[in-house]
C-alpha cells in the first residue's frame, strides 16, 4: 500500500487522538529511520525517549527472539526469571529495596499513588492521602495521573477528576511548604520536566523537597519514565542531585520499545503493597524484562552513559552558538541528551523544516524544541542537525516583516 493510502485509511480507522507527522515509517537502524517511500531520517525523537540503544539494536533483537522462543507470558501467579533478574539488577543501581513492574508510564506512577495513600492507611493514618504535584508537569493520562498532571490543557473535559492531588508551581519551595496541610502524604514530581518544556530544578530544590518530606514525614517520590534509564547521562537523573526519594517510577527507555513500566521503593515503604493490594496481567512478562534486562546491562557495561554526557555537553553547545545568534532562541535547557531549546515563536514550523530536511525533532509547550534522540548518537549527526536548524532559523531570520 502507498503511504497516502496507510495514512488515509488511518485517518478513517483510528480514534481521533493523535495529530501525526506525515509520514509512514517502515524500519530503522541505530540513530536512522526510514519511510515508506525511502526517505530516511535522522531521529531525534527515539519515539519520545524511549528508544535509548538506538532501533534495531542487535543485542536486543536477540534477547527478545531468545526469549520468544523460551517463554513470553505466564503471569504473576508464577515465578520467572528474566523478572526477577531485572529486578536485582536496578535495585543494585538504586535507593530501592523492591520493585513492581507494569507496563507503561501512567500505570508506574498509578502504583505509586496507591502506594502512598497505603503506607499512610497502614500507619494509622488514613487523613493523608493528598499528593502535592506540580504545574506544567506530565504523569499520564489514566484518571488519576491525569489529576497529578498539572496542565490544564491535558486535564480539559473530563471533570469530576479524582480528589487528592493540590498542584504549585514547579521551583517554588515556599509554595510546597504553604501546601502542606494534615492530609498530605507525599510531593510527587519530574526531576526535570519533559513534557512541560524540558524544565531543570533549581539548585537546591530538589534537595528542600527531600528535607520537607522527612521534616513533615512525607514521601517523596520521583516519576523517571521520561528521564530514567540513562536520559540525562546517569542511569536515574536523581543521582545528579545527589539525594534520593522513597518511590521511583520508570517507563519509557526501561526495555528500549517494549512496553514496560516500574514502581520502585524502598522496603518500609514497600511492604503496604501485600498480595491483592495491586496486580498488573502483563507486567514484568519474561519477554520485555529479557529485553530490559539487556537495556540496563547495555547502559552501564557500554559506555552508553559516558556517550550521553559527552555528546549531551556539545550538543548543548552547538545549541548555544545558535542562542547567541538569533534573537528569537530564549535559552537552551536539559542535561545529558534531554535537552530543550526556547523558542520566543511557535516551534512547529522548526519541526516541519526539519522533517522536510530528514530530521525528526519534536516541541512541547508549541515553542520548546525537545531533542531526545538514542543515547548512542555521535557528534557527526549532532553538526548535521545544527547545519539545519542554523539554515531553518537564517531562513525565519529573512522572511521577519
Ligand atoms: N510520566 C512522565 C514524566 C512522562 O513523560 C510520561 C509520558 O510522556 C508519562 C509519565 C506517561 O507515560 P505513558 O505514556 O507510558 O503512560
Amino acid at each position: 500500500m502507498r503511504s497516502d493510502q496507510i495514512m488515509e485509511k488511518a485517518d478513517r480507522l483510528m480514534a481521533t487522538t493523535y495529530s501525526r507527522v506525515p509520514i509512514v515509517l517502515t524500519e530503522g537502524k541505530g540513530c536512522m529511520l526510514k519511510d515508506a517511500e525511502g526517505r530516511t531520517y535522522t531521529d531525534f525523537v527515539a519515539g519520545i525517549a524511549v528508544c535509548g540503544l538506538g532501533h534495531a539494536h542487535e543485542g536486543i533483537a536477540e534477547a527478545v527472539a531468545d526469549q520468544a522462543r523460551r517463554l513470553v507470558h505466564v503471569s504473576n501467579l508464577y515465578y520467572t526469571e528474566p523478572q526477577i533478574e531485572l529486578a536485582q539488577l536496578l535495585i543494585e543501581h538504586c535507593f530501592a529495596d523492591r520493585v513492581f513492574f507494569c507496563n507503561s508510564g501512567a500505570e508506574a506512577n498509578e502504583a505509586a499513588i496507591k502506594l502512598a495513600r497505603k503506607y499512610f492507611k497502614d500507619r494509622q493514618s488514613p487523613e493523608k492521602f493528598r499528593i502535592i504535584t506540580m504545574a506544567d508537569s506530565f504523569h499520564g493520562r489514566t484518571m488519576a495521573t491525569l489529576a497529578a498532571t498539572g496542565q490544564a490543557k491535558i486535564r480539559k473535559g473530563f471533570d469530576p477528576l479524582l480528589d487528592g492531588f493540590d498542584i504549585v508551581p514547579f521551583n517554588d519551595l515556599d509554595a510546597v511548604r504553604k501546601a502542606i496541610t494534615k492530609e498530605t502524604c507525599a510531593i510527587m514530581l519530574e526531576p526535570i520536566q519533559g513534557e512541560g518544556g524540558v524544565q531543570c530544578p533549581a539548585q537546591g530544590y530538589l534537595g528542600g523537597l527531600r528535607e520537607l518530606c522527612d521534616s513533615e514525614g512525607l514521601l517523596l517520590i520521583f516519576d523517571e519514565v521520561q528521564t530514567g534509564m540513562g536520559r540525562t547521562g546517569r542511569l536515574f537523573a536523581h543521582e545528579h542531585f545527589g539525594m534520593e526519594p522513597d518511590i521511583m517510577t520508570l517507563a519509557k527507555a526501561l526495555a528500549n520499545g517494549l512496553p514496560m513500566g516500574a514502581m520502585l521503593a524502598k522496603e518500609e515503604v514497600a511492604r503496604a503493597f501485600t498480595p491483592g493490594s495491586h496486580a498488573s496481567t502483563f507486567g514484568g512478562t519474561p519477554l520485555v524484562s529479557a529485553a530490559a534486562v539487556k537495556v540496563v546491562k547495555t547502559l552501564l557495561h557500554e559506555g552508553v552513559l559516558e556517550n550521553c554526557r559527552k555528546v549531551g555537553r556539545y550538543f548543548r553547545e552547538r545549541l548555544r552558538g545558535l542562542e547567541e545568534k538569533y534573537d528569537f532562541v530564549r535559552e537552551v535547557r536539559g542535561k545529558g541528551l534531554m535537552i530543550g531549546l526556547d523558542l520566543t515563536c511557535n516551534g512547529v514550523p522548526v519541526v516541519k523544516g526539519c522533517l522536510k530536511r530528514g530530521f525528526l525533532i519534536n516541541c512541547t509547550q508549541d515553542h520548546v524544541l525537545r531533542f531526545v534522540p538514542p543515547l548512542i548518537i555521535q557528534e557527526k549527526e549532532i553538526d548535521s542537525l545544527i547545519a539545519c536548524l542554523d539554515a531553518l532559523f537564517a531562513e525565519m531570520t529573512d522572511n521577519k516583516p
